[in-house]
């Protein structure tokens, strides 16, 4: 063991001393802050994806190629794993604290480190709503973009993908169709010479549909990307 991992666990140590939190899933006491908002037992009972799972190779859902993702603008989706249990708390947790647990980040980095997405030459956060922005304070998906960033030593452009006039309202009862035509054209390039030829990237807390990443995706390949890969913490069905 380093110094910089001893030191890791002192503080974690430490820190649950000072601030013994519960489990948001079982409510069981969480040994170690680097767990984040679940306790081991309940990460452990959340699906994570492996390298062998077997997934839509394009959009990245569990089982055989799907054929709904057809349409989608982007290359390539892939998730950590499904939006339930300790994945769905981090997800959850992550709007209203600008924080990503270390076991998080580690999922994440491993997620993108498999192929096609370890091609990624820089990476981008789906923009949030400016009026969402301004009562949350920070954009969750950026808080994600800038830990990877930072872990794969990739730039981040957290500016140049902008949303361009306001989607309307969501509305639950839309089928996946709807959503896309709904999202379709929200989003723009600034300045196009930042994305040209790049292999970008692209981070999202959840996964439903796809149609929102689809929609950065369309902006940036129009904006001259080569290619866009899509990087989320979860999968939830759609
Ligand atoms: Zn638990
Ligand atoms: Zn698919």
């Amino acid at each position: 063991m380093n110094l910089t991992r001893a030191g890791e666990i002192f503080c974690d140590a430490i820190l649950t001393l000072a601030y013994p939190h519960v489990c948001a899933v079982c409510s069981r006491s969480v040994e170690q802050r680097r767990f984040g908002v679940a306790c081991e037992s309940c990460w452990q009972g959340t699906r994570i994806f492996t390298d062998d799972e077997e997934i839509c190779l394009k959009c990245g859902s569990p089982g055989p190629a799907c054929g709904r993702c057809a349409p989608l603008a982007f290359m390539a989706a892939r998730a950590v794993g499904m939006y339930e249990g300790a994945l769905r708390e981090s997800a959850v947790m992550l709007k209203r604290q600008p924080y990503v647990a270390r076991h998080v980040e580690n999922l994440l980095v491993a997620a993108a480190a498999r192929e096609p997405l370890s091609e990624s030459t820089m990476v981008v956060p789906v923009p949030l709503h400016p009026k969402r922005l301004r009562a949350r304070g920070f954009n969750q998906a950026s808080v994600l973009a800038q830990a990877l960033s930072q872990r794969l030593q990739l730039p981040l452009d957290e500016v140049n993908l902008v949303r361009v006039s306001t989607p309307e309202k969501y509305r639950a009862g839309l089928d996946a169709k709807g959503r896309r035509e709904t999202v379709a054209g929200a989003f723009a390039v600034r300045h196009p010479r930042l994305v040209v030829n790049e292999d970008v990237l692209l981070v999202d807390d959840v996964f439903t549909t796809g149609a929102t990443v689809s929609s950065c995706a369309e902006a940036l390949l129009a904006g001259g990307a080569r290619n866009v890969y899509v990087m989320t913490l979860a999968r939830a069905l759609s």
